[in-house]
């Protein structure tokens, strides 16, 4: 079940590499960092500031050495009102 964890400034739904696909409409998924490709089950985070789906691993990679920059809060906003929704997480 897909839902916001807490990021600090950056909105990230944790969901399944399967439920990103039905949203997507790709048969595969692939994470976008380290290009691996995931069962359906598996879990990983969309992150909106990138209009990423990241596996587990990268997402803990990533969050630790991200930069926030107040100039992607509008892209992230609209990214995440827009997948939020359908994967069903409240906005
Ligand atoms: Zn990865």
């Amino acid at each position: 079940m897909a839902k916001q964890i807490d990021a600090g400034k950056f909105l990230v739904i944790e969901c399944t590499a399967g439920e990103l696909m039905n949203v997507v409409g790709t048969d595969i998924c692939i994470c976008d960092r380290c290009g691996r490709a995931y069962l359906p089950s598996d879990k990983g985070c969309y992150i909106a500031v990138l209009n990423q789906w990241y596996c587990q691993e990268c997402y803990n990679e990533w969050i630790e050495q991200v930069v926030w920059y107040p100039e992607d809060a509008d892209v992230q906003r609209k990214n995440f009102e827009f997948y939020a929704p359908l994967l069903g997480v409240k906005c």
